[in-house]
């Protein structure tokens, strides 16, 4: 399998004003089609650094895709960056001001001398035509490696990076893998459980399971290769099914599914309507339960409240906003550990819990809040 390295270029993305997002896009990119990644890189728009970064990353992968850095202006700096790090020089390509003016000039704007620096590339790359943007992509072959150059708006580059990188590096390759994962989500069962269930399926070459654990969930990543994309996903469909049998209730869901997601479609499905009461949770709850998509919902949000009252909060709060459900959290921060209030209140029952969380502070509401969607979650399923 090739192997991959991303540079992605620009002074912005370490001062931490943009985040860099091109980085994930191409990951998620090359994994599909089956090239391993092994390092990313982000450097400033200084052409030196650039081109040592290029060189370091040659000496290890096959692939280097750089983002970034190939705007018109003078600090637009990867053109150059690439042609100093295979020792080539910039070759003007008139075939490509040409698309570029005519692009410019489809804007209503008028071309301008400097953008002219768009259309030198290293001397013998491949361009690659940008159809939503100015400026060129350029691929470089040098010494069995290769070096792709993508513009940095996020847009650009993912057009660019579907439409010619990943058939030209299918092809070059012989790329005829795909690689294909599922994740299912599951919540209120340790890593250390799941592990005692699974673990005999963690053990496999392919496809492979693996978990992650993230303040009371737990996901199971299960990613196929195979020829085909039909052939993957029948893989992780069978093990899928294998891995549902054990787990059970335990998996709330998969992919883009979240705890919130999940259980308010549920809550909606049963025709119950939820309010809810956060104290102590810098209003994660709240935020939580506004996420994309998402019915809305009610939430109090207080500093702090006494567990005494948690269970007279919550039913006040569901006649204040005519819900037929409520739930409560209430966070009280000990020396050691985190005390953990839960109330409930559906149209069947009012029921209180005591949870402690050992876990690092930081985490606690982010633990609450999971113990008590789900909570809520599996009382909907089992009435
Ligand atoms: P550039 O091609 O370097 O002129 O980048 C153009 C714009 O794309 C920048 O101003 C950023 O807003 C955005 N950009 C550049 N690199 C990235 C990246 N790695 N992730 C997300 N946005 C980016
Ligand atoms: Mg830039």
């Amino acid at each position: 399998m090739p192997s991959a390295e991303i540079i992605t270029i620009g002074t912005e993305l370490l001062l931490g004003e943009t985040v860099d997002t091109n980085t994930r896009t191409i990951a998620l990119a090359l994994r599909a089609i089956g090239i391993d990644l092994y390092r990313t890189i982000t450097i400033g728009d200084n052409p030196g650094r650039i081109a040592q970064a290029i060189q370091e990353s040659l000496q290890r992968a096959d692939i280097v895709i750089t983002t970034g850095g190939l705007g018109p202006t003078v600090d637009d700096p990867t053109r150059q960056a690439v042609a100093r790090a295979v020792n080539a020089d910039l070759e003007y390509r008139p075939e490509l001001w040409e698309q570029i003016a005519e692009r410019i000039s489809r804007y209503g704007r008028t071309p301008t001398e400097n953008q002219k620096r768009q259309a030198y590339i290293p001397r013998g790359a491949q361009a690659i035509s940008n159809p939503v943007g100015t400026a060129p992509a350029f691929i470089v072959e040098h010494d069995q490696k290769v070096i792709i150059s993508l513009p940095g708006v996020p847009r650009e580059m993912e057009t660019l990076l579907n439409q010619n990188v990943l058939p030209y590096l299918q092809q070059r390759y012989n790329l005829n893998e795909v690689i294909l994962v599922r994740v299912l989500h599951t919540s209120g069962i340790g890593e250390g459980l799941i592990d005692d269930q699974i673990g005999d399926l963690e053990q496999w070459s392919n496809p492979t399971v693996g978990l992650a654990a993230h303040s009371g969930i737990v996901d199971v990543r299960i990613t196929a290769k195979a020829e085909t994309a039909e052939q993957a996903k029948r893989q992780i469909d069978a093990l899928e099914k294998e891995i549902r049998q054990r787990l059970g209730r335990a998996i709330f869901g998969a992919d883009d599914e979240t705890l919130e997601s999940v259980t308010l479609q549920k809550l909606a499905q049963r025709g119950w309507t939820l309010s809810a009461v956060e104290a102590g949770c810098d209003g994660l709850l709240a935020r939580r339960l506004s996420g994309p998509g998402l019915a809305p919902v009610h939430v109090e949000i207080l500093p702090s409240l006494d567990s005494d009252l948690l269970a007279e909060t919550v039913r006040q709060t569901c006649q204040k906003y005519n819900t037929s459900a409520g739930l409560g959290i209430a966070l009280a921060p000990q020396e050691e550990q985190t005390r953990v209030y839960l109330h409930l209140h559906t149209p069947l029952a009012d029921q209180s819990r005591q949870l402690s969380y050992g876990g690092h502070p930081r985490n606690a509401a982010r633990w609450a809040v999971n113990m008590a969607l789900d909570w809520l979650r599996l009382e909907i399923e089992s009435t």
